[in-house]
């Protein structure tokens, strides 16, 4: 069947790209945040089971790391990027199933794979700009907040995205 999108096509950047999760349960949140809480619309989606842990150095993941990062460091140069976003999500699979790993241990893994991810990017492409953020389900959707990255002269401080409006 034929199907077309009434969206409209802007062929302007915005320079940015976010790493995250497959996972069909949550895209739409995403792209929510991304574009209404960051203000990012149409930024480049790195998407794949586990986002930001398929970067974070796991040992028996490291050909698979390669291939992500190449792909990423692509969309750098090719779209110009300045801004990478990586998001992580509450009872991801990857994590679950793959590591094995469930409850708080996996919410602080996620957060500590946050700052590992970001710091193999910057070491790979010399970009700069890497935020995080943790999505957890909560009562009204999903709630973003920013995870600290603990990198030396990179992640710029992490910002509240939406203006309190009072
Ligand atoms: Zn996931």
């Amino acid at each position: 069947m034929e199907y077309t999108s009434p969206v409209e096509y802007n062929e302007e950047r915005i320079h940015a790209a976010a790493v995250y999760c497959s996972d069909g349960r949550v895209g739409e949140h995403f792209d929510d945040f991304l574009k209404n809480g960051l203000q990012l619309p149409r930024y480049d989606r790195v998407a794949l089971p586990g986002g930001p842990a398929r970067l974070a150095g796991y040992a028996d993941d490291a050909s698979h790391q390669q291939a992500v990062l190449d792909e990423l460091r692509f969309l750098i140069e090719a779209h110009s990027l300045n801004r990478v976003v990586l998001i992580q999500h509450q009872d991801c699979a990857f994590y679950q199933q793959r590591l094995g790993v469930q409850g708080e241990t996996l919410h602080h893994m996620q957060d500590t794979d946050l700052t590992k991810a970001a710091h193999v990017i910057r070491d790979a492409t010399g970009l700069t700009h890497i935020e995080g953020y943790y999505a957890g389900h909560s009562a009204k959707g999903m709630r973003f907040q920013p995870v600290p990255l603990d990198t030396d002269n990179s992640a710029s401080p992490a910002t509240d995205p939406a203006p309190k409006h009072t």
